[in-house]
């Protein structure tokens, strides 16, 4: 029994090397360099794991093989899966445990059923990857206990008991490690990107202001010389283009200067119901002009806190968006109603939609996919509704279709 207790500790340690040669690497940049050294490291605890495993009476033995399976498949990728997965067959060649048929077997069954919940578990929070990890484990506790009783070694159920709590202890323990280090890492980079948002709006007010005025009286000069009578058709081409690129790189710099405005946290209590339906006016126009078919339906009696010009903001932002995913047109909701105590605002089109991976960018100073754009509209936005004191929730697929649900108290 001392054995077995202090073989359990051995390996549990053996295992810890995971994380902790995964949290210092995670100080460096995340490239081929990086997985290497860190699947070596998982390869090299596993070779531990699987020369010293657990005896237990007449020639039954446990390890932990199962941990840098897992941990490789999902937080390097696939391909280290399958290298670990070859390496632990290897070790059963070398060393002549004779199990090969089973492990290849099980490997085969288990292989795919990690194929099939990847996606999952990578946008998964780090409670959803325990509760994967407790599911795989439970399976392999099951398929354990069904061998220990056909080879008729059911009374070392005990040990078969125990060593899969501390086995799936040490997965938990590696996950958890794994996931806050993951997620001290993105507060960091958060913390940056809210640093670097400053130096964003402290450009903007110092240069765009200045930029503003002159421009004015340029496009003022452009439009005087356009609506002169003896020009050539080509010089009031090349003036039309002039107006054209002007009138958009205001554009951008109104962008910038709602940036920089200085911000008030001056809330009143202000009709939203009202603001969504002039916010729909507003845009009818443009939304006609892309084909699209705005949907609206708005509850009356919505009262917020905010700021109606901000609140405007926003909901411009959203629906420029939305329109501007539907380039051959299509339908936009615009639905807005109570729901306790919150008013709940959902904005759904039928566009390209954002995969995953872009949904963590939305809202990063600059981070734009269309030509014209300029990235800044998502970041202002969601500013606003943060200091509404609102909440927002992006749901989308691609090529489906984007909904973007906010929620403000009310
Ligand atoms: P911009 O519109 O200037 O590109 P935004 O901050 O408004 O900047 O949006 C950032 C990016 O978010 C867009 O370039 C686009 O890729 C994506 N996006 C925003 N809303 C939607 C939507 N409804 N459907 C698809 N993609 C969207
Ligand atoms: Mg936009």
């Amino acid at each position: 029994m001392k054995d077995f207790v202090a073989d359990l500790f051995f390996h549990f340690f053996i295992m810890m090397m995971i994380p902790f040669i995964n949290i210092i690497l995670s100080r460096y940049k995340k490239g081929l360099k990086t997985n290497s050294i860190f699947l070596l490291t998982i390869l090299f605890s596993l070779i531990l794991s699987m020369s010293f495993p657990v005896k237990v009476g007449d020639g039954i033995a446990f390890d932990l093989k199962f941990i840098p399976v897992f941990i490789s498949f999902f937080y390097i990728g696939p391909i280290a899966g399958g290298i670990t997965v070859v390496a632990i067959l290897g070790v059963n060649i070398l060393e002549e445990h004779m199990e090969l048929l089973v492990l290849f077997i099980n490997y085969l069954i288990i292989t795919p059923l990690f194929g099939f919940v990847y996606k999952c578990y990578q946008i998964g929070n780090p409670w959803k990857k325990l509760c994967i990890g407790i599911a795989f484990y439970l399976l392999i506790t099951g398929s354990r206990t069904i061998a220990l009783i056909q080879s008729g070694h059911s009374n070392d159920f005990v040990y078969l008991f125990s060593f899969s709590i501390v086995s799936f202890l040490t997965l938990a323990i590696i996950i958890y490690l794994i996931e806050m280090n993951k997620l001290q890492i993105a507060m960091l980079e958060q913390l940056q990107n809210a640093d670097k948002l400053n130096a964003v709006s402290q450009l903007a007010a110092s240069v765009a202001h200045e930029i503003r005025n002159p421009m004015t009286t340029i496009r003022g000069f452009l439009q005087i010389l356009k609506d002169e009578d003896n020009l050539t058709s080509k010089q009031g081409m090349f003036l039309s283009i002039s107006l054209d690129e002007l009138d958009r790189t205001q554009n951008i710099i109104g962008d910038f200067l709602s940036l920089a405005r200085p911000t008030n946290n001056y809330f009143e209590s202000i009709s939203l119901s009202q603001t969504l339906v002039d916010v729909a006016q507003f845009m009818h126009p443009f939304a006609v002009m892309s084909n699209v078919n705005l949907i609206t339906n708005i509850e009356g009696n919505l009262v917020i806190n905010g700021n109606t010009n901000e609140c405007k903001q926003v909901f411009i932002n959203l629906i420029k968006n939305a329109i501007e995913a539907m380039p051959s047109g299509g339908n936009l909701e615009l639905f807005a109603y109570k729901e306790n105590e919150n008013a709940i605002i959902n904005i759904t089109d039928e566009g390209i939609g954002i995969d995953p991976i872009q949904i963590k960018q939305l809202g990063q100073p600059y981070y734009s996919t269309k030509t014209k754009g300029t990235g800044l509209g998502l970041m202002i936005s969601f500013d606003i509704i943060k200091r509404m004191n609102g909440d927002y929730k992006i749901i989308s697929k691609v090529n489906v279709g984007t909904t973007f649900h906010l929620s403000f108290p009310m």
